[in-house]
């Protein structure tokens, strides 16, 4: 089956950015623009130039120094701000001039006060502005979800004419159902004129949770670019997450005839990297990378998937770059799960060893919730005695995770955080650094402006 390639836009820098306490200095957004190329993600949209001198300089930064992808600068449809976003571009191997404006009649009415006409005009006189200076512009129709369907494709039309080679049609207020969004895109496929020459474009906020269900959707109706986010921050409820999309396409070949140039084992990184510059931790049931994405604590799914994974999960831990599958050991934990935790910890015990851990492992996991790897430590030098140690080969023997930790240049305390088993020296019940969401706040911009 021929797969259609879908380009992956990734606006974590600039629409996540906007993001209560997400934030970034230039040197921050940088490393993780280091990092979306690792990924592989086709075009970084790396921020909005005019918004503010750090938001120049990011992009310019950025431009500069990373190569393979599209850089991606946003600008309103007026001359400062696309003459500033090419001042922040102009440096890069492949710059992309992004252009917005709102079309849906009470964006127009009340926040521009202006007419349909006025905007169409000001939109194409925009987008050839931005065409003099770079080959590759996208526009944007703001709030395009609720505009006139008729007059959304007269705009496109009219900018696709002038010169636009992407448009990208955004939800900006995630107000939209998966069906309804797929038929948008239909309707834009049937009716604007010269729409082949442009790439369609999908840009879905999750106010209902339907972001990545709508990207999908646009998928399956033509679209061939999606933006989205890093653990999918953004304005107010956020952008589409990026790891959905990428995993939803990878797990379901059968229902989604895509692919895309992610590297799915750089998710967890990039999850881990972005939460560690901002101090904006993942929720722990987040799909993908969070904490507890592939923990399994029952009983009964704890022995499945130690007898073969598959039992429970439909893509590895591995997959998506998480270092191992974690058995969360509580009340509902079997002898199987607990034994096994007991060896990756170094300790080896007979069964009639095991079971007596046990009765006491149930005793304290009645207690308190989780039961943490120093609880077990304790536990078994309670009962110890007759217990042999075996050495912690498999404790220590990181390699892949403490190679990929090396390259996105973190430190060891970026591997602690959620999955790893704790080396001999953390086992004290030492509490993890917390991020310092301090320096963050002070310094969010309002910029009233985005799709
Ligand atoms: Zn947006």
């Amino acid at each position: 089956m021929e797969r259609a390639r879908i380009t992956v836009f990734d606006t974590t820098l600039r629409d996540g950015e906007q993001s209560p306490g997400c934030s970034m200095n230039v040197q921050e957004k940088l490393r993780l623009a280091h990092q979306l190329d690792r990924l592989g993600v086709d075009v970084i949209e790396a921020g909005f130039p005019i918004a503010s001198d750090g938001d120049f300089a990011a992009v310019q930064a950025i431009a500069a120094t990373v190569g393979r992808p599209i850089i991606a600068g946003l600008a309103r449809a007026c001359a400062p701000d696309i003459e500033r976003a090419w001042q922040a571009l102009k440096g890069a191997a492949r710059p992309r001039i992004h252009v917005f404006l709102a079309t849906s009649d009470i964006h127009l009415k009340y926040k521009l006060r202006i007419s349909r006409q006025q905007c169409l005009e000001q939109a194409r006189d925009a987008v050839r502005l931005a065409k003099s200076f770079c080959e590759d512009v996208e526009f944007s129709p703001e709030d395009a979800t609720r505009t006139d369907r008729e007059f959304l494709c007269q705009i496109l039309e009219a900018v696709i004419e002038a010169g636009a080679t992407t448009v990208n049609i955004p939800d900006t207020v995630g107000y939209s159902m998966p069906a309804e969004f797929s038929e948008l895109i239909q309707t834009i496929r049937q009716r604007v004129r010269g729409i082949e020459k442009a790439t369609i474009s999908a840009h879905c906020h999750n106010d209902l949770g339907l972001a990545v269900a709508n990207s999908l959707a646009a998928m399956a109706a033509g679209a061939r670019q999606v933006e989205c986010t890093i653990n999918g921050i953004g304005e107010r409820a956020g952008n589409a997450s990026l790891e959905e999309i990428v995993m939803a396409i990878r797990v379901r070949p059968d229902r989604y005839a895509y692919e895309t140039g992610v590297v799915s084992e750089q998710l967890f990184s990039a999850s881990q990297l972005l939460g560690e510059i901002t101090g904006v931790p993942v929720q722990p049931n987040k799909a993908i990378i969070g904490r507890n994405a592939f923990a399994h604590e029952a009983g009964i799914h704890q022995d499945g998937m130690l007898k073969n994974p598959l039992t429970y999960e439909i893509m590895t831990p591995q997959s998506v770059g998480v270092p191992d599958s974690r058995l969360v050991l509580g009340k509902h934990s079997g002898r199987h799960a607990l034994g096994l935790r007991c060896e990756q910890l170094g300790y080896h015990f007979e069964r009639r060893e095991l079971d007596e851990i046990y009765r006491r492992f149930v005793v304290m996991a009645d207690q308190i919730k989780h039961v943490q790897d120093h609880h077990l430590l304790e536990l078994i030098q309670e009962t110890q005695g007759s217990a042999r140690r075996i050495p912690p080969a498999h404790v220590e023997a990181r390699p892949a995770a403490r190679a990929a930790a090396a390259a996105v240049g973190v430190g060891r305390e970026y591997f602690q955080k959620p999955f790893s088993v704790p080396l001999a020296t953390d086992l004290n019940g030492s509490t993890l650094p917390l991020n310092p969401m301090a320096e963050h706040h002070c310094e969010q911009e309002d910029y009233l402006w985005g799709v």
